[in-house]
């Protein structure tokens, strides 16, 4: 079995074949053989495969910030509203969650008398 990569918290974490983990970030990994050369097969593997880039990104989603997720729902509120469909917070949530961009106005209708 070979290494296993996965980023957690901001970090590469390697599953080791032989069962070691150890941490990789931009500043190294905390395995021995980096302490002595200041390279190992661990950090240059998540290096190549870009998962220290990767794991350095903030992984906040611009579609499901809460400003872009009132602004939706907000949206929907006024078009429930303005076709006289019967709402609840509750159902506006359940339907901002599922709007999508390839809906037409019909199905979003029917997705919205049927929720
Ligand atoms: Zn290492």
């Amino acid at each position: 079995m070979a290494d296993q990569y996965a980023i957690k918290d901001k970090t590469v974490i390697c599953q080791s074949e032989s069962g070691s983990t150890y941490i990789i970030t931009r500043a190294g990994c905390s395995c021995t053989g980096y302490a002595y050369r200041r390279i190992c097969r661990h950090y240059k593997e998540a290096e190549y495969r870009g998962l220290i880039e990767q794991a350095e990104r903030p992984r906040t989603l611009l579609l499901r910030s809460p400003m872009i997720i009132a602004s939706r729902k907000k949206a929907i509120v006024d078009y429930l509203t303005k076709n006289k469909i019967p709402f609840t917070n509750k159902k506006v949530d359940k339907l901002e969650s599922v709007l999508n961009i390839n809906m037409t106005p019909e199905e979003f209708s029917q997705l919205a008398k049927s929720t």
